[in-house]
């Protein structure tokens, strides 16, 4: 397939966190670059494959989006599966998604059977003045737990293409 020179690298990633953390948002943002002020729950396409180039190569990514099913904490195993990094993301705005990283991060090492690429992603950072929890305390967090950190805004775009390519090009070098 392709010019064979990288159309052999498709690397699945998912994206997991809390309800309404802007999960769906960030996946628009990057892969066409769209924001939606009032989206519903995810509908229609699980995943979507964006093409970037790391190392002069062309690499997929095939980027999972939960369908709403976080709600009720009900993401299954098919999800997971066959995962090689993720971003489990939460509102900056709202401190309990932030602690609920802890239950994502043990449900994705549950259902993972190899180490994956992961970051924490501290989204809506447009919204300083609501701000909950402290820039350090992710940092903190993310390096307790050997995460990669950053924290992004899919409606301004800050750190939404950096966030997608510093894990694909994590996981690019820990597989060649
Ligand atoms: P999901 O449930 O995690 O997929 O979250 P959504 O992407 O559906 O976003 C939930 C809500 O947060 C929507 O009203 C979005 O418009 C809003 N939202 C998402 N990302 C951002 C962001 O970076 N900044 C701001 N201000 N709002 C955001
Ligand atoms: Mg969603």
């Amino acid at each position: 397939m392709g010019d064979g020179r990288g159309e052999d690298y498709l690397f699945k990633v998912v994206i997991i966190g809390d309800s309404a953390v802007g999960k769906s948002n960030l996946l628009a943002r990057f892969a066409r670059n769209e924001f939606n002020a009032n989206s519903k729950a995810t509908i229609g396409v699980e995943f979507q494959t964006q093409s970037l180039k790391i190392d002069g190569r062309e690499v997929q990514a095939q980027l999972w989006d939960t369908a709403g099913q976080e709600r009720f904490r009900a993401v299954t195993s098919a999800y997971y599966r066959g995962a090689v990094g993720a971003l489990i993301v939460y509102d900056i705005t709202r401190k309990l998604t932030f602690e609920n990283v802890a239950r994502w991060l043990d449900e994705l090492r549950m259902h993972s059977e190899t180490i994956l690429v992961t970051m924490l992603v501290g989204n809506k950072c447009d919204l300083s003045d609501l701000r909950e929890v402290p820039t350090d305390e992710g940092k903190t967090y993310a390096e307790a737990e050997g995460l990669m950190f950053l924290e992004t805004s899919a409606l301004d775009t800050t750190n939404v293409n950096a966030a997608f390519h510093s894990v694909v090009k994590e996981i690019y070098f820990s597989y060649t």
